[in-house]
Protein backbone atom coordinates (compact mmCIF):
# COMPACT_ATOMS: atom_id res chain seq x y z
CA UNK A 1 0.00 0.00 0.00
CA UNK A 2 1.51 3.28 -1.34
CA UNK A 3 4.59 4.84 -1.84
CA UNK A 4 7.50 5.33 1.00
CA UNK A 5 6.31 8.82 1.39
CA UNK A 6 2.33 7.90 2.15
CA UNK A 7 1.18 7.50 5.31
CA UNK A 8 0.58 4.31 6.68
CA UNK A 9 -2.94 5.47 8.74
CA UNK A 10 -3.84 2.23 10.10
CA UNK A 11 -0.80 1.62 11.72
CA UNK A 12 -0.74 4.97 13.04
CA UNK A 13 -3.75 5.17 14.75
CA UNK A 14 -3.20 1.78 16.86
CA UNK A 15 0.74 3.49 17.98
CA UNK A 16 -1.04 6.63 18.98
CA UNK A 17 -3.76 4.48 20.95
CA UNK A 18 -0.63 2.95 22.70
CA UNK A 19 1.14 6.34 23.09
CA UNK A 20 -1.96 8.16 24.94
CA UNK A 21 -2.91 4.72 27.01
CA UNK A 22 0.74 4.39 28.54
CA UNK A 23 -0.71 5.02 32.57
CA UNK A 24 -3.90 3.01 31.95
CA UNK A 25 -1.71 0.19 30.80
CA UNK A 26 0.44 0.62 33.24
CA UNK A 27 -2.34 0.67 35.75
CA UNK A 28 -3.56 -2.66 34.71
CA UNK A 29 0.07 -4.69 34.97
CA UNK A 30 -0.16 -3.41 38.26
CA UNK A 31 -3.07 -4.50 39.55
CA UNK A 32 -2.56 -7.70 37.08
CA UNK A 33 1.26 -8.15 36.82
CA UNK A 34 4.43 -6.53 37.49
CA UNK A 35 3.55 -3.05 36.45
CA UNK A 36 5.79 -2.62 33.67
CA UNK A 37 3.89 -3.28 30.42
CA UNK A 38 3.61 0.36 29.97
CA UNK A 39 6.87 0.86 30.35
CA UNK A 40 7.63 -1.29 28.24
CA UNK A 41 4.95 -0.24 25.68
CA UNK A 42 6.27 3.32 25.88
CA UNK A 43 10.19 2.21 25.35
CA UNK A 44 8.86 0.46 21.75
CA UNK A 45 6.59 3.45 20.74
CA UNK A 46 6.83 6.65 22.42
CA UNK A 47 9.61 7.72 20.09
CA UNK A 48 7.59 7.34 16.72
CA UNK A 49 6.36 10.62 15.45
CA UNK A 50 2.53 10.60 13.76
CA UNK A 51 2.17 10.07 11.08
CA UNK A 52 4.05 6.84 10.13
CA UNK A 53 5.26 6.72 6.65
CA UNK A 54 5.67 4.26 4.30
CA UNK A 55 4.10 0.74 3.07
CA UNK A 56 2.36 -1.16 5.33
CA UNK A 57 5.32 -3.52 5.35
CA UNK A 58 8.01 -1.44 5.95
CA UNK A 59 6.10 0.74 8.77
CA UNK A 60 5.20 -2.84 10.64
CA UNK A 61 8.76 -3.80 9.80
CA UNK A 62 9.95 -0.84 12.08
CA UNK A 63 7.28 -1.55 14.62
CA UNK A 64 8.58 -4.75 15.20
CA UNK A 65 11.96 -3.79 15.03
CA UNK A 66 11.31 -0.63 17.83
CA UNK A 67 9.63 -3.60 19.89
CA UNK A 68 12.38 -6.23 19.88
CA UNK A 69 15.55 -3.70 20.50
CA UNK A 70 13.70 -1.09 22.51
CA UNK A 71 11.14 -2.68 24.69
CA UNK A 72 11.94 -5.44 27.59
CA UNK A 73 9.46 -7.62 29.62
CA UNK A 74 8.13 -10.39 27.69
CA UNK A 75 5.83 -8.28 25.57
CA UNK A 76 8.84 -6.76 23.88
CA UNK A 77 9.82 -10.22 22.32
CA UNK A 78 5.90 -11.34 21.76
CA UNK A 79 5.14 -7.76 19.95
CA UNK A 80 8.29 -8.16 18.27
CA UNK A 81 7.35 -11.59 16.98
CA UNK A 82 3.86 -10.33 15.95
CA UNK A 83 4.36 -7.19 14.11
CA UNK A 84 7.90 -9.29 12.32
CA UNK A 85 5.26 -11.97 10.68
CA UNK A 86 2.84 -9.25 9.43
CA UNK A 87 5.84 -7.51 8.37
CA UNK A 88 6.31 -10.41 6.61
CA UNK A 89 2.62 -10.85 4.91
CA UNK A 90 2.55 -7.22 4.41
CA UNK A 91 5.88 -7.62 1.61
CA UNK A 92 3.85 -10.34 -0.37
CA UNK A 93 0.95 -8.87 -0.65
CA UNK A 94 -1.27 -5.63 -0.83
CA UNK A 95 -4.61 -7.07 0.18
CA UNK A 96 -5.20 -6.53 4.24
CA UNK A 97 -7.32 -8.87 5.45
CA UNK A 98 -5.14 -11.68 3.05
CA UNK A 99 -1.62 -10.43 4.84
CA UNK A 100 -3.33 -10.08 8.13
CA UNK A 101 -4.86 -13.63 8.00
CA UNK A 102 -1.01 -15.07 7.03
CA UNK A 103 0.70 -12.92 9.48
CA UNK A 104 -1.47 -13.19 12.57
CA UNK A 105 -1.53 -17.36 11.68
CA UNK A 106 1.84 -17.48 11.60
CA UNK A 107 2.66 -15.33 14.44
CA UNK A 108 0.30 -17.24 17.06
CA UNK A 109 2.15 -20.43 16.34
CA UNK A 110 5.32 -18.93 16.88
CA UNK A 111 4.45 -17.32 20.34
CA UNK A 112 1.94 -20.61 21.14
CA UNK A 113 5.60 -22.44 20.33
CA UNK A 114 7.67 -20.16 22.81
CA UNK A 115 5.34 -19.40 25.08
CA UNK A 116 3.41 -22.04 25.55
CA UNK A 117 0.05 -20.02 26.38
CA UNK A 118 -3.40 -21.18 25.42
CA UNK A 119 -6.78 -19.51 25.09
CA UNK A 120 -7.74 -19.00 28.59
CA UNK A 121 -4.29 -18.89 30.04
CA UNK A 122 -4.64 -14.64 30.59
CA UNK A 123 -2.59 -13.51 27.74
CA UNK A 124 -2.04 -11.72 24.44
CA UNK A 125 -3.37 -15.06 23.05
CA UNK A 126 -7.23 -14.89 23.95
CA UNK A 127 -7.10 -11.91 22.04
CA UNK A 128 -4.79 -13.32 19.11
CA UNK A 129 -6.22 -16.70 19.09
CA UNK A 130 -10.39 -15.31 18.17
CA UNK A 131 -8.65 -12.87 15.95
CA UNK A 132 -7.03 -15.78 13.85
CA UNK A 133 -9.93 -17.93 13.78
CA UNK A 134 -12.08 -14.75 12.51
CA UNK A 135 -9.48 -13.96 9.42
CA UNK A 136 -9.80 -17.51 8.59
CA UNK A 137 -13.43 -17.88 8.35
CA UNK A 138 -14.34 -14.90 5.64
CA UNK A 139 -15.79 -12.33 8.03
CA UNK A 140 -14.98 -8.47 7.66
CA UNK A 141 -12.07 -6.64 9.53
CA UNK A 142 -14.83 -5.41 11.72
CA UNK A 143 -15.80 -8.97 12.84
CA UNK A 144 -12.06 -9.60 13.20
CA UNK A 145 -11.66 -6.67 15.57
CA UNK A 146 -14.65 -7.82 17.46
CA UNK A 147 -13.39 -11.14 18.28
CA UNK A 148 -10.25 -9.83 19.29
CA UNK A 149 -12.21 -7.59 21.36
CA UNK A 150 -14.46 -10.15 23.32
CA UNK A 151 -11.45 -12.23 23.42
CA UNK A 152 -9.69 -9.10 25.61
CA UNK A 153 -12.89 -8.70 27.41
CA UNK A 154 -12.73 -12.33 28.30
CA UNK A 155 -9.73 -12.22 30.53
CA UNK A 156 -11.38 -10.19 33.16
CA UNK A 157 -12.76 -13.69 34.53
CA UNK A 158 -9.33 -15.18 34.55
CA UNK A 159 -6.20 -15.87 36.63
CA UNK A 160 -2.87 -15.77 34.73
CA UNK A 161 -1.02 -19.13 34.69
CA UNK A 162 1.68 -17.50 32.44
CA UNK A 163 4.08 -14.93 32.51
CA UNK A 164 4.75 -12.32 35.48
CA UNK A 165 0.71 -12.07 36.09
CA UNK A 166 0.89 -15.55 37.07
CA UNK A 167 2.32 -14.77 40.57
CA UNK A 168 -0.62 -12.52 41.50
CA UNK A 169 -3.01 -15.34 40.96
CA UNK A 170 -6.13 -14.35 42.33
CA UNK A 171 -5.51 -10.69 43.27
CA UNK A 172 -5.89 -9.97 39.18
CA UNK A 173 -9.16 -11.83 38.72
CA UNK A 174 -11.77 -8.46 37.39
CA UNK A 175 -8.42 -6.83 35.37
CA UNK A 176 -8.32 -6.92 31.58
CA UNK A 177 -4.98 -8.42 30.63
CA UNK A 178 -3.07 -5.26 29.03
CA UNK A 179 -1.36 -7.37 26.74
CA UNK A 180 -4.61 -8.77 24.73
CA UNK A 181 -6.04 -5.50 24.92
CA UNK A 182 -3.28 -3.86 23.22
CA UNK A 183 -3.72 -6.56 20.47
CA UNK A 184 -7.43 -5.77 20.08
CA UNK A 185 -6.23 -2.16 19.83
CA UNK A 186 -4.03 -3.45 17.00
CA UNK A 187 -7.06 -4.89 15.19
CA UNK A 188 -9.49 -2.30 15.58
CA UNK A 189 -7.36 0.07 13.62
CA UNK A 190 -6.63 -2.77 10.85
CA UNK A 191 -10.74 -2.68 10.91
CA UNK A 192 -11.05 0.92 10.91
CA UNK A 193 -9.94 2.51 7.49
CA UNK A 194 -9.93 -0.53 5.95
P1 LIG B 1 6.46 -9.46 31.96
O1 LIG B 1 5.47 -10.53 32.29
O2 LIG B 1 7.80 -10.01 31.58
O3 LIG B 1 6.50 -8.34 32.94
P2 LIG B 1 5.22 -7.53 30.15
O4 LIG B 1 4.64 -6.81 31.32
O5 LIG B 1 6.11 -6.81 29.23
O6 LIG B 1 5.93 -8.88 30.58
O7 LIG B 1 4.05 -8.11 29.27
C1 LIG B 1 2.98 -8.75 29.89
C2 LIG B 1 2.04 -9.26 28.82
O8 LIG B 1 2.69 -10.25 28.07
C3 LIG B 1 0.82 -9.89 29.41
O9 LIG B 1 -0.20 -8.91 29.50
C4 LIG B 1 0.47 -11.00 28.44
O10 LIG B 1 -0.49 -10.56 27.48
C5 LIG B 1 1.76 -11.25 27.71
N1 LIG B 1 2.34 -12.54 28.06
C6 LIG B 1 3.05 -12.87 29.16
N2 LIG B 1 3.44 -14.15 29.12
C7 LIG B 1 2.96 -14.66 27.95
C8 LIG B 1 3.02 -15.95 27.30
N3 LIG B 1 3.67 -16.98 27.84
N4 LIG B 1 2.40 -16.08 26.10
C9 LIG B 1 1.74 -15.05 25.55
N5 LIG B 1 1.66 -13.82 26.10
C10 LIG B 1 2.25 -13.63 27.28
MG1 LIG C 1 4.92 -6.96 33.33
MG1 LIG D 1 8.37 -7.60 33.72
Amino acid sequence: DGDDGDECRWVSEFVERVQESIDDLTDLDRQAGDGDFGTNMAAALRHFSLPLRGSDAAVLEAVSTSFLVRAGGTSGALFGMLFSELARAFADTDDRADALRTGTVEALRRIQEIGGARVGDDTLVDALSPAADALGSDGSLSDVATAAADGAESTRDLVASRGRASYLGDRARGVVDPGALVVAWFFAAAAGDA
